[in-house]
């Protein structure tokens, strides 16, 4: 069997880390058994749907790295579904309705206020058909089939159907709803492996019913815990996070997907610099079922240690020409973003106005002003600068090494001054300890 996933976002909005987490997983899992991603943009509701979020759809795929072997558009296909559509007719697998909404609630309460499931009841059928009214469809569930799967993540899942009502899955006015054509494309697509959130169980009990109504076997499904947000519930936040905010924070694909593709599991999330170690440890039986916890500040953390580990090379093209290999090398430890670059580069060239120097620390920068011109620069002039102003003044600890530090780079912290200072020119390196 080919494995074949899909990801299958209605572009009704701008995707959000749950969106590209099941997107990711999907993709993953494709990558893992060298099968095929396909993605498919679910445009039937075409008064919703938004050219505008197709590109950014695709752009975030892309900058994720999730490349696709394939995209289709469920507003291209309408003629299959009305194909397939009449197929079910003929077998009486999706009936008329000719119920208002008004009805329903009024069937739903009435059920419920006495004690019973709110299911729909096929009470309409072969009534007399109203003059003039266009019917809505139904899927007709077979009562006599109990519905079971094994699923990746939540094990074995089984509905009896008589708690289901009859899903709708076209509108009176002749548009579809997501249910059908989902399970057409997906028999057409031959997807594997159904990979969604787990707000979608109960549409699972419905489609496995689509599936053999249609004559094809099911897929494999894994319903995966919702993401959430740090104070436990989805948040209008999180659910508003998307991948324009993490761009602009300079957050890394590799970063976010590093923890997207191991939150909620029971493997730990690792500042990888690429995307094969996770292709390698995927695997839904490691999926936990509960809610999975976004944390912001955890991405933020985890960026820095992706940079941290960041070859040069990965990031060149998007570093000031300034910041050369060594540079990179020196500042990667310390910095949260690569945008962050541009003020070492100025740091290492200028221009530059050292602080205005503390009375205490005069001493140090004289002495240090005194022993910098003889330094030989090429053999660790940070050890023999501070060695001089050792013996010159008697200061040690943080009394000799901030003073240096804040003259030499204007600031209290950074990288090790011992890369750090043969990185800045001699010249440059004089001018800020004699005070410009
Ligand atoms: N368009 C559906 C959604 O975004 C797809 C669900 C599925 O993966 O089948 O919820």
């Amino acid at each position: 069997m080919t494995v074949t996933t899909r990801f299958a976002p209605a572009p009704t909005g701008h995707l959000h880390v749950g969106n590209v987490r099941t997107a990711l997983h999907n993709w993953l899992w494709a990558r893992k058994h060298g099968g095929r991603f396909l993605l498919r943009i679910d445009d039937t509701d075409r008064e919703r749907s938004r050219e505008e979020h197709v590109a950014a759809i695709r752009a975030d795929l892309a900058w994720l790295g999730l490349d696709v072997d394939g995209e289709a558009r469920q507003s291209e296909r309408f003629a299959l579904y009305e194909a397939e559509f009449a197929r079910l007719e003929a077998a009486g697998r999706v009936y008329a309705c000719y119920e208002t909404p008004e009805e329903l609630e009024i069937r739903r309460k009435i059920l419920l206020s006495r004690g019973l499931p709110p299911v729909y009841e096929r009470k309409a059928e072969g009534a007399p058909v109203p003059a003039g009214v266009a019917p809505h469809w139904r899927f007709r569930l077979d009562h006599d089939a109990p519905i079971v799967w094994t699923d990746l993540i939540r094990g074995p899942q089984h509905f009896d159907p008589k708690t289901l009502s009859d899903p709708v899955v076209r509108r009176a006015d002749g548009s579809w709803l997501y249910l059908l054509p989902s399970v057409i494309d997906d028999i057409a697509m031959r997807i594997s492996h159904v990979v969604r959130g787990e707000d979608h169980v109960s549409n699972t009990a419905a489609q496995i019913q689509m599936f053999a109504a249609l004559g094809a076997e099911p897929p494999e499904f894994a319903h995966e815990a919702l993401l959430v947000g740090t104070e436990g519930k989805l948040s209008k936040r999180l659910g508003s996070l998307g991948m324009a905010d993490l761009r602009a924070a300079g957050i890394e694909p590799v970063a976010l997907a590093a923890l997207l593709a191991r939150l909620g599991t029971s493997d730990p999330v690792e500042p990888v610099t690429g995307l094969a170690p996770l292709i390698a440890g995927v695997d839904f039986a490691r999926f936990g079922r509960a809610p999975a916890r976004f944390d912001e500040a955890e991405l933020a953390l985890l960026n820095q240690k992706v940079l941290h580990h960041t070859d040069y090379h990965a990031v060149a093209p998007r570093l000031p020409t300034a910041i050369d290999e060594a540079r990179w090398n020196a500042i990667r430890p310390n910095l949260t973003t690569v945008a962050e670059a541009a003020e070492w580069a100025q740091i290492f060239d200028g221009p530059f106005a050292p602080p205005d120097a503390e009375a205490a620390d005069r001493p140090v920068l004289a002495a240090a002003t005194a022993a910098v011109e003889s330094l030989d620069w090429d053999a660790d002039p940070w050890g023999a600068l501070t060695d001089a102003v050792k013996a010159a003044t008697g200061a040690k600890g943080r009394a000799l090494f901030l003073p240096l530090r804040r003259a030499l780079t204007g600031r209290d912290h950074g990288p090790d001054m011992r890369e750090l200072l043969p990185l800045i020119a001699k010249a440059e390196a004089v001018a800020r300890l004699s005070g410009g």
